[in-house]
């Protein structure tokens, strides 16, 4: 399919988020998103389908994430859980060639169209995995990632145990909610102790706010026979 153009404005809308791409970058965004509509007619990958929305709440939804990976320097790992349809991982991995991406989705159909398209758009940073992260995240990507995001994959309760998991100690875990994000914060505070992980912020994003967690550092070692 044809790549979608970006509305007018659009590169003032990232400039506000403090995110630049040179056009080359903004250009494949808009092949991504057009593999998506045009795969979304076959599988349920997005509700939002009009083509100026899709920009503002996946695109900049997804690029709010960028300032807040901006510690990750080059080579570094990070692991989006729940992709679906890419979101935020592929806008990620596309605005930041120099990270290793790995998609978890436990659907294959789904994981399918995520290797299908990263391949699509030349994107070689990229790797999927179709199983559920429970079993990956005690499996062999257990802390393996600098950091992990996730976007509309269930309450925090339940979906802090899913993504921490991932990252190394003093890792970054970045999670889209939506505007209830304090709330399901509240009831998740006892997961985030049991989890070693410690609220740092919320940052706000088109369609709700971006909870941000560090994993605590290393856990100091017990004595032998203790
Ligand atoms: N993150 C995408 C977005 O924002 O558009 C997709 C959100 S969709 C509502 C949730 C996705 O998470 C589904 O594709 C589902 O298959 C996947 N998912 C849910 N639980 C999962 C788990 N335990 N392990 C891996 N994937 C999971």
């Amino acid at each position: 399919p044809a790549p979608l153009t970006p509305p007018e404005g659009f590169a003032e809308r990232l400039a506000a988020i403090g995110v630049t791409l040179d056009a080359a970058v903004i250009a494949k965004l808009g092949d991504y998103l057009a593999r998506l509509l045009a795969m979304n007619e076959l599988m349920n990958l997005t509700s939002i389908t009009d083509p100026v929305e899709v920009w503002e709440k996946h695109i900049l939804d997804s690029l709010t994430l960028v300032p807040l990976l901006e510690e990750l320097s080059a080579g570094a790992r990070l692991a989006d859980i729940g992709s679906g349809g890419g979101l935020p991982g592929l806008p990620l991995a596309i605005a930041r060639p120099d990270l290793k991406v790995t998609l978890v989705e436990a659907t294959q159909k789904k994981a399918s169209f995520l290797a299908a398209v990263a391949a699509g758009l030349g994107l070689t940073n990229v790797s999927v995995r179709a199983e559920r992260a429970e079993q990956l995240g005690k499996g062999d990507l257990r802390g393996a990632f600098d950091a992990v995001t996730a976007r509309a994959v269930g309450r925090l309760v339940m979906l802090i145990p899913l993504t921490v998991p991932f990252v190394r100690p003093n890792g970054i875990v970045l999670l889209v909610k939506g505007q209830r994000a304090e709330e399901e914060l509240a009831e998740a505070s006892w997961v985030l102790e049991r989890q070693r992980a410690a609220f740092v912020k919320t940052v706000g994003t088109p369609t709700g706010k971006i909870v941000v967690l560090r994993k605590a550092g290393e856990e100091p070692k017990r004595h032998f026979g203790r």
